[in-house]
């Protein structure tokens, strides 16, 4: 191991409180074709952590039942009855022929071998097997136009669909999809001399670095990282775009549209430089992803861990909007951060996001969606005085297509994605970077290794690892330790209890015989945060709690193509007041609110399916109303008021389809 791959390696995995001996374990393991059976690619800088193969890692529990609603919902069906996906140009139909069938594969085939589903793999694979058999010699697939010298076209499609590709070769190994991709990659090398990237391509050029990584990993063939340099040479620098002002204004109501402060682009961006610190080495890319994180935060965050974008970058208020699509491709940004660069920090932000904005967004049966989530949303209608910047009156309806259709096809990579990144391989041994039931598989040394985690995190706060290997084998288990979670212990069966650092990656470094067990648990003391206008909002876990309304859903649309139920357009209305203050003590939080354990529903994300459920204590604010049709702004500072004291429902964020989140707090 050189002196270069140590360094990277140790500042690669951040806060673990690693021995050396791990670590050089990990390191001498850390080239490519020890882990994925391919070719070693020495062009490439190695990451912390390595995703297992798409199918290694399964759902269990909860998380099981999550998936199967998905494939049952409009991830499983989209195909049946929506033009855009069932009747593309990828598929030799005449509807849309850009991003949208990509789109929807790019989740399906996660959903597909996750859950080992025989049929929707089938599926999955006569889509896949069409766009192979139909590639043109000259290596473009059968939606680029034949005169695109003369008629320039987006390659962000393009892009996007080799990243797919890559993905069914992962799950399936079959070898054809592989020489497509590298034929197309081909012609990609070429052709950006001719039309150099522009439009979405320009600023989604990281994306192509994901099947390029992957094809030089199997074949180490030079030319590719010329192409991934090109890439990154033509596309939008984001490091200077950050460095300025503009990034942390506002767009105004009615703004205007921009690609630089797109939310979609920004959530995608997320992982850009630390995928071309790969490549560049420099440092400075590597560490960008924390600083530009830090300025979401501050000029645009939510207490959700996304940032408000309707559908540019939006400023703080909680009633602004966040689209879909960026809450998804913010996770997928996530599990590639976490991989490359192996900081925790990423894999908080990763649940945070996962339990809380992505279910919310998706009716509990997730047949319907939104285009936009507010984090205060008291009701979801068609609201023409609606208050984003540029998107339309039906953004927060849950629906088919509200607004637009890129989140109708592109939400179903969120889900699945998140489960396969669960567990990642660290050198010899493995990772687990997030927590929800799961199993995984991997090889090591000749043994196989089957890890299991028996748990109803992030609605409890005690997990179960089980270790089982065919024959005795050393390596390390690597457990991550949330940065909320103090007082945080692990227990092995034959061992004492021991304390964890909060914010690590702890190793347990042992040889393994037969099962071992250990316990994990992660204290979940509630918290609170100050937030805009000085609103307050409560956080135990991973989870963010709001406020449990009733709800009225309406039907609308009905009229609308393809909105036959049980996939058609809702308005949701709070059929319970909405606008309490509460009475929290800051400093102790949990001495004004209890929480209560429920059994975990069919439908985890569902308000009478919540895992676990608070009590609080607050007052209305009569002076509090709908405005235009939404919550109007946060009253400021501390309120006062004389209606009775109640005693108040809180229930996980992401088991809410309408929810007040951030609270004025009460001056008594
Ligand atoms: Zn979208």
């Amino acid at each position: 191991m050189s002196a270069m791959k140590r360094r990277q390696f140790l500042t690669g995995v951040a806060g673990m409180a690693a021995s050396p001996l791990v670590v050089a374990g990990a390191a001498s393991r850390s080239d490519a074709g020890s882990l994925r059976g391919g070719r070693s690619a020495s062009g490439l800088a190695e990451p912390a952590f390595r995703p297992l193969p798409l199918g290694s890692v399964r759902p269990e529990g909860w998380l099981r039942r999550q998936l199967r609603l998905q494939a049952d919902g409009l991830s499983g069906h989209l195909d049946e009855f929506w033009p855009d996906v069932g009747q593309s140009q990828w598929f030799g139909g005449k509807a849309e022929g850009w991003e949208r069938a990509p789109y929807w594969l790019d989740g399906v085939i996660p959903l597909a071998w996750l859950l080992g589903d025989k049929a929707l793999q089938a599926k999955v694979k006569r889509y896949v097997d069409y766009i192979v058999a139909h590639q043109r010699p000259d290596g473009w697939y059968a939606p680029y136009p034949l005169d695109a010298s003369a008629k320039p076209y987006d390659l962000w499609a393009i892009l996007l669909a080799n990243k797919v590709l890559v993905q069914y070769h992962e799950a399936t190994g079959d070898a054809a999809v592989l020489q497509a991709v590298l034929r197309n990659l081909k012609a990609t090398l070429e052709a950006l001399d001719r039309t150099p990237l522009f439009n979405w391509g320009k600023f989604r050029w990281f994306e192509g670095l994901i099947p390029v990584y992957y094809v030089y990993e199997r074949t180490g063939d030079a030319w590719l990282l010329d192409l991934a340099r090109k890439l990154y040479t033509q596309g939008f620098n984001y490091l200077e775009f950050y460095g300025g002002e503009d990034v942390t204004q506002p767009t105004p109501r009615r703004g205007l549209w921009r690609f630089d402060k797109h939310v979609v682009n920004t959530g995608m961006a997320l992982k850009a430089y630390a995928l071309s610190w790969r490549l560049t080495r420099r440092e400075a890319e590597r560490a960008f992803p924390t600083r530009m994180l830090e300025i979401l935060d501050r000029y645009h965050g939510q207490v959700t861990g996304m940032f408000t974008g309707d559908e540019s970058l939006a400023g703080k208020n909680p009633v602004q909007g966040t689209e879909l699509c960026a809450v998804v491709e913010a996770l997928y940004s996530l599990e590639h951060l976490i991989s490359v660069t192996g900081d925790p920090a990423f894999a908080d932000r990763l649940e945070r996001i996962a339990f809380n904005a992505l279910p919310a967004t998706f009716a509990p049966d997730m047949w319907s969606h939104q285009y936009d989530q507010q984090v205060n949303q008291v009701q979801c209608t068609l609201n023409p005085d609606h208050m984003w910047t540029t998107n339309g009156p039906e953004s927060n309806l849950y629906g088919l297509q509200p607004n637009y259709g890129c989140c109708t096809s592109n939400m179903h990579q969120g889900w699945p994605k998140f489960a396969a990144h669960l567990w990642m391989r660290a050198g010899e041994g493995i990772a687990a970077t997030a927590y929800a039931p799961s199993s995984a598989r991997f090889e090591t040394q000749g043994a196989n290794v089957h890890v299991t985690l028996d748990t109803d995190y992030p609605f409890r706060e005690s997990l179960k690892v089980a270790v089982t290997v065919d024959k005795a084998v050393r390596f390390p288990l690597v457990l991550r330790v949330p940065a909320w979670a103090e007082g945080a212990t692990l227990q092995i069966a034959d061992g004492s209890k021991k304390r964890l650092k909060p914010g690590t990656f702890q190793p347990v470094e042992r040889e393994w015989k037969g099962t071992s067990e250990i316990g994990l648990r992660f204290p979940m003391k509630p918290r609170t945060s100050r937030r805009y206008h000085g609103a307050i909002a409560v956080e135990r876990g991973p989870l963010v709690y709001s406020l449990k309304l009733g709800e009225a859903w309406t039907r609308v649309n009905a009229d609308k193509p393809h909105r036959e139920l049980p996939h058609g357009d809702f308005e949701v209305r709070p059929t319970t007041p909405w606008n309490y203050a509460l009475s929290l003590d800051e400093a102790r939080p949990e001495t004004s609110i209890t929480f209560e354990d429920r059994p975990v529903g069919e439908k985890p994300f569902s308000p009478e399916g919540a895992g676990v459920v608070a009590t609080v204590k607050g007052r209305r604010l009569p002076g509090w109303r709908l405005a235009h049709g939404w919550a109007a702004e946060v009253p400021p500072g501390r309120q006062s008021s004389r209606e009775p004291m109640e005693e108040l429902t809180l229930i996980p964020y992401g088991c809410t389809n309408i929810r007040v989140t951030e609270f004025p707090q009460l001056k008594e």
